[in-house]
Parts: structure tokens; sequence; C-alpha cells
């Protein structure tokens, strides 16, 4: 699986480099790590003429604690510089534990925690060579109509499958996007649309440059649990994050997501309002549990059956809260 041709753009500044989108819009793919990117070019799955390397753009690289006890993570930062990082690890331990599942060691050198935000959405149909699609008639996502999934219907469900924004997430993060003629901050939970296909709000012109993490949620007990599976290199097939403050013996805040079951990484409403004030204990923990499984949706897009990977959100929140709580 050879990759297409394209010609290869080097900008040295954050400007040059939306110049170049706003000037091959359509015919351009950013690529930070390359570790999805790449195999995806193999498997045809983009053939852009234009590949735009961000990898000179040293601006976008490091994790710099805030004065007021927040964190700006540039997007270029390494997964496993996160993994590593001290301070995360102490401040927002939710999101190094998410980070060291990704992948594997080499990959975590070169994957980046905007590529891990930009992900593009996984099926069982979709993450196939060109012949294998061919074969099978394509689908909405790529070069075809109809969906092997749910068959009738018009949308993709492929699964959004990184590990580490159900942790931001839960941390509240938001993030920097920059074009040529604007920059702006959102929260991290508008990113995604939740649909498989056109899977996140990012112009073809735009650039996601950095990632915030408030005070408010530093300090924050942290846990991420995920299925997959070859456990030394996989992608999630279901994962969950958790994210409480706990007082004296009560919960005051509490935070779940959820990642891989749904086209979009997903915060789960009403945890919050269900666990805080409260004592926790077992019965807590799996009324959790239950709450994360009813907003898990996830179909057939991988080789694990969905009744299976919906059952593990379920067991996988009530783990995480009683961990986080202990
Ligand atoms: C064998 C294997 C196992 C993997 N396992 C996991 C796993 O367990 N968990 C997981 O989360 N991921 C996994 N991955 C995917 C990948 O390694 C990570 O998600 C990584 O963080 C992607 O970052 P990257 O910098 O390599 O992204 P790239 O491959 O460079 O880019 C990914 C996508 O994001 C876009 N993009 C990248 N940066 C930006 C930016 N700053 N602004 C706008 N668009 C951008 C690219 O155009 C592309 O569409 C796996 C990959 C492989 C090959
Ligand atoms: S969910 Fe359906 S349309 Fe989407 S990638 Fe899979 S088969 Fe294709």
């Amino acid at each position: 699986m050879s990759l297409p041709d394209f010609k290869l753009l080097r900008p040295r500044t954050i400007e040059e480099a939306v110049g170049y989108l706003d000037k091959h819009s359509g015919h351009i793919r950013v690529l930070a790590g390359g570790t999805d990117l790449i195999p995806s070019l193999r498997q045809k799955l983009f053939e852009p003429q234009y590949i735009l390397d961000l990898g000179a753009l040293g601006s976008l690289r490091g994790i710099h604690p805030q004065a007021d006890g927040g964190v700006e993570i540039g997007a270029l930062t390494s997964i496993r510089s996160i993994e590593r990082s001290e301070f995360l690890r102490q401040h927002f331990p939710v999101l190094t534990e998410a980070a060291a599942t990704v992948a594997s060691p080499t990959l975590r050198n070169m994957g980046t925690i905007g590529g891990n935000i930009c992900l593009d959405t996984r099926c069982l149909w979709y993450n196939q060579s060109l012949t294998w699609r061919k074969g099978c008639g394509f689908c909405i996502k790529k070069d075809g109509d109809l969906c092997h999934v749910a068959p009738g219907g018009t949308k993709c469900w492929a699964a959004f499958s990184g590990d580490t924004p159900p942790a931001l997430l839960c941390l509240n993060a938001e993030i920097e996007i920059v074009s040529a003629s604007r920059t702006r901050r959102i929260p991290l939970r508008d990113f995604y649309t939740g649909l498989g296909d056109n899977y996140r709000k990012l112009q073809a012109n735009e650039l996601v440059t950095r990632v915030f993490l408030p005070a408010s949620t530093g300090g924050y007990r942290g846990v991420y649990r995920k299925l997959r599976v070859r456990g030394s290199i996989d992608y999630p097939l279901a994962g969950v994050a958790v994210a409480i403050k706990r007082t004296n013996a009560h919960i005051e805040d509490a935070r779940i997501a959820i990642t891989a079951v749904n086209p979009a990484p997903m915060l789960i409403p009403g945890a919050s309002e269900l666990l805080a004030g409260k004592m926790p204990d077992e019965a807590l923990a799996e009324a959790a549990g239950d709450l994360a499984a009813r907003i898990s949706k996830p179909l057939t897009t991988s080789a694990l059956t969905p009744e299976y990977r919906r059952e593990m959100i379920r067991v996988f929140t009530k783990r995480a809260v009683l961990a986080a709580t202990n």
C-alpha cells in the first residue's frame, strides 16, 4: 500500500501554515505526528494534492503551567510528553492516565495531542485498503452511498476512538483554532458534531493550535479505563474517563466522559447531579455505570459486539468511580 503522490509543504510559522491552508483549501491535509494520517493515506482514504507538515512549528510544542493554576498545551506536544509530565500527573491525573494508554510507546513519541483531538472516526468497513473497500461497494464515509453498519440509513456511525478527548472533556478543556482571518477559542465539548463522517467542527482552512485546562478542574482525582483487543497497542473500543473532586467523605463534583462507543467523545449528562453531595459506595458507582451505559450507542463498527462494548462502559464506569473515590 504505497503513499499517493502529494507535494509536501513545511511552514516555519503558524501564519505561513494557515496561509497554505487557505490557498489550497480542500486539497490539503494537515500532518502532525502522522501516526493516523500516514496509514490512512496508504489506504487511500485521503488523496490530497498537498500535505502540510507542522513539524517545524516549535511554538506549538510544550506544556506551560499558568500563574492561575491552569495549563496551556501546544497542539504538537507529544502524547509521551503528556504521559510523563509531572505537573499534569499531579494536577490533571485523568489526562496522564488516558495518554499512557494511547497505542504504544513508539507511537506516543510521534503522536500529538492535536492529532488525538482531531483523530478521524473509525469503522471496520472504512479503515481498510482501497481494494477491500471497493470489494464491499464502498460506504457513505468514503466514495459510497450506503452504510454496512446501519443498512437503509443515511448516517455514518463510525466511532470516535481517541483516548485523551474524554479526559479533556472531564477537565473542561478549551481549544484554540486559528485560520488566516481569525483566532477562536471554544470548549472542546463544542468541537465534535456527533456525525461519523463529518465529525469535527473545523473548517478546511483551520488549525488546532493549543489546548487549555482551567485551574478549576486542577486537583480532581482522575481515572481512565479502556477496552482494547491488543493490550500493548490498540485503539479503544470502549473508554471511560472519570474526574472527581472529593471533600472529606463526600463527592463535591464529578464528571464522566466516554469514548469509542459513539461518533463523538461525550460527557455523560447528569453525572454530577447523580454523584455530587453523596458518599461514594458500590450502589452509587453502579448507578453511574448504568447512566454511562445508557448514553453509549455502539454499533457493529468493530470486531467486538456492541453489547459487550456497552456492558464494558457500565463496568468500567463503576470501577473508575470507585477507584477515583477510594
Ligand atoms: C497501531 C496504532 C494504534 C493506535 N492506537 C491508538 C490508541 O490506542 N488511542 C488513540 O487515541 N489513538 C491511537 N492511534 C492513533 C494515533 O496514534 C493517535 O491518535 C495520535 O495521537 C494521533 O496524533 P498524530 O499527531 O500522529 O496525528 P496525525 O496522524 O498527524 O493526524 C491525525 C488527524 O488529525 C489532523 N490533525 C493533526 N493535528 C492537527 C492540528 N493541529 N490541527 C488540525 N488538524 C490536525 C490530521 O490532518 C489528521 O486528520 C493508533 C495508531 C496506530 C497506527
Ligand atoms: S458506519 Fe457505515 S458509513 Fe460509516 S464508515 Fe461504517 S459502514 Fe461506512
